[in-house]
């Protein structure tokens, strides 16, 4: 299968290193060459620690990154299926469909990776709302097996059974959910780590100690603010500001110092510093 893939960030790297993998064609396409070539080099990277580690042999890490190639413009394109991981903008997604709508054949599918946008309202920006729909992959990709399978109101039986089994054949577990603010991942984490922040905020503990708490206290394999950083605190931000104004509910509403640190810069590990420092 031919498979675009909108955004060559933290997620569209990952997924379009495990669609070529698994013997997928990708095109992966981003604002600029430098962000393509950005995520191309992430995904060598990744896939040469495989290969370090026995996980992989050289051949097919040559293989995987002999599938992908990078497509500054998105014009005239011949793929199956599009997958969109550009950034969490309502407007930047709504653009995006209505470009994909237009510049890919009339079979295809187009997915979007969304962490919390309306499926059905991105849907509304093509003419073809019943072969549009959600497939969210978790962070990071390589590693996580669920896949948040999201039907909009018009998607069709079609278009999701071909997108659960494309899923299925990438090695991830799809699950069924219906098209309400943050599914059903963001709408159970992105509160608690809301709350974290909060925590921090009023000064009840320091931010490793909150972590502490959550990781031997509960189990978590990693704390939520340290588990912020990695997600992006913008994105993390985006999220929170999708459940604020679908549900229409102030128990929604982000801390402001998450809404400082993004307008600071500060989005966590992909900008070298969140809640904590990266090198
Ligand atoms: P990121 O910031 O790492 O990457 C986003 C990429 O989109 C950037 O490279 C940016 O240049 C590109 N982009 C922006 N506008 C574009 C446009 N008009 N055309 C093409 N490319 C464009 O963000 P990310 O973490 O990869 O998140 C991407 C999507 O995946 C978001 O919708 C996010 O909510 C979702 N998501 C994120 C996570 C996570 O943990 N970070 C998990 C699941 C889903």
């Amino acid at each position: 299968m031919e498979i675009l893939i909108v955004g060559a960030g933290q997620m569209g790297s990952g997924i379009a290193q495990i669609a070529a993998q698994h013997g997928h064609t990708v095109l992966l396409n981003d604002r600029d060459g430098t962000f393509i070539e950005r995520g191309i080099s992430a995904i060598r990277k990744n896939l040469d620690r495989a290969v370090e580690k026995s996980r992989m042999t050289e051949m097919e890490r040559n293989d995987a990154l002999g599938l992908i190639r990078g497509t500054p413009e998105l014009s005239n394109l011949q793929a199956d299926i599009a997958i969109e991981a550009a950034t969490e903008h309502v407007e930047t997604k709504l653009d995006l469909f209505a470009t994909l709508d237009a510049v890919m054949p009339p079979h295809a599918i187009l997915a979007s990776n969304t962490s919390s946008i309306s499926i059905t309202t991105l849907a509304a920006a093509t003419s073809r709302p019943q072969r549009v729909i959600g497939m969210h992959f978790m962070n990071p990709v390589p590693a996580m097996p669920l896949v948040e399978v999201i039907r909009g109101l018009e998607t069709s039986q079609e278009t999701f059974a071909a997108v659960r089994g494309l899923a299925e054949q990438l090695d991830k577990t799809p699950v069924e959910v219906r098209d309400f603010p943050g599914f059903i991942a963001n709408r159970v984490l992105l509160p608690m780590i809301n709350e974290a922040i909060y925590a921090l905020y009023e000064g009840v503990a320091s931010a490793e100690a909150i972590d502490t708490v959550m990781k031997l206290g509960m189990n978590h394999p990693m704390g939520p603010l340290t588990l912020a950083d990695f997600i992006g605190l913008d994105t993390c931000l985006a999220i929170m500001q999708v459940l604020h104004d679908g549900f229409g509910d102030s128990k929604y509403r982000p801390c402001p110092l998450l809404v400082q640190y993004v307008a600071a810069g500060r989005l966590g590990r992909k900008s070298g510093r969140g809640f904590y420092e990266y090198a």
